[in-house]
Formats: C-alpha cells, structure tokens, sequence
C-alpha cells in the first residue's frame, strides 16, 4: 500500500470517552477497499493501511495502536453519482430530488444539494411566501 491508497485521516480523540487518548480514522480509498473487500481476515489490511498513515503523519507509534478496528463501508459512495446538485424535472409533475449522490459523497455533499434542492423548490414555487409560517419556528 502506498499514500494514493488512503483516502482521508481524521483525528477522531474528542468524540471518544477519553479525549486525552489520540484516536484516529483512517479511510482507504475506493480502489484499496474494492481490492479487499471480500478478505476473510480484515486485521491485516487495517495494518496495510497504518503503515502509510504512520508516515504521512511522521507518527511511527500508529504503525502499532493499541487498539484497532476495521470496518468494511460497502455502500461508502453512489456507483453513478449526478453531476449536478439536484435533479428537477417539471413533468408530469414538478419533482426535486437530492442527496449525497448529487456532485458530492459526503454529509457536506447532502447538504449542499438538499440547500441547492431547497433553492429550486423555492424557484418552483415563485418565491411565493407562506403565511404565518416561519420556517425557523416550524421545528421548535
Ligand atoms: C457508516 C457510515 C459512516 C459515515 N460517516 C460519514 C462521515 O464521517 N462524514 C461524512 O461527511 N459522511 C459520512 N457518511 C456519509 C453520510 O452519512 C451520507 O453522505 C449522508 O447521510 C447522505 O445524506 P442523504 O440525505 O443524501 O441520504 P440519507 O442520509 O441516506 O437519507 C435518505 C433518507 O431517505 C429515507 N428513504 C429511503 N427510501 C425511502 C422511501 N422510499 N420513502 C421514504 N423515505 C425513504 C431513508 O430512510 C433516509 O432517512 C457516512 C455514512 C455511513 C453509512
């Protein structure tokens, strides 16, 4: 494994019961996790994956955690994401969809295209104002 394997490391410590203990994550890339996907035995490739993140981080002591678990994301990313924020069409009716599978993968993704979604609605809807609603106070 070398560095074009991993995909992302996030310093995951203040999530954890004891924030004081470095606790990382580390993702592989999607190429990486297809290779093993099906692997019996997943702790090896945890530690294919450690091994370029003790590097790149200059932290040789990751090489060897304490502690270690692997996960397989199976469903990690759309196969046929949409390039665009959201997708509209105005027949038969109008429809707006969004999500992680429209110009992004991630939570940040979904966001954006739920705001951009949200945006086209309003468009839709000929900015239109609801009376006596305010959106801010609906989910108090
Ligand atoms: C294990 C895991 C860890 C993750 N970690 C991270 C992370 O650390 N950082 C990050 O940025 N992203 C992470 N993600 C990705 C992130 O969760 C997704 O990108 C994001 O939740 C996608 O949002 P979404 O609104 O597009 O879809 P979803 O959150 O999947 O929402 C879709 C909703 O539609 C509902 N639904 C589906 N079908 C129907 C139907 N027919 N009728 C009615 N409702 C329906 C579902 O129940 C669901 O509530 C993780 C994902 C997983 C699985």
């Amino acid at each position: 494994m070398d560095d074009a394997d991993l995909a992302w490391i996030g310093l995951d410590s203040s999530k954890r019961p004891n924030p004081q203990q470095p606790h990382f994550v580390v993702q592989s890339s999607a190429d990486f996790a297809q290779r093993h996907l099906e692997s019996q035995d997943l702790q090896p490739v945890g530690q294919l994956m450690l091994q370029p993140a003790a590097e790149s981080l200059s932290l040789p002591w990751l090489n060897t955690p304490e502690w270690m678990q692997v996960h397989r994301w199976r469903y990690a990313f759309p196969s046929r994401p949409w390039h665009e924020a959201f997708l509209s069409t105005g027949t038969p009716l109008p429809l707006v969809c969004c999500g992680d599978w429209c110009g992004g993968n991630l939570a940040e993704g979904a966001m954006l295209s739920g705001l951009a979604a949200a945006d086209e609605i309003n468009n839709k809807l000929h900015h239109l104002p609801l009376d006596n609603v305010n959106f801010l106070n609906v989910f108090v």
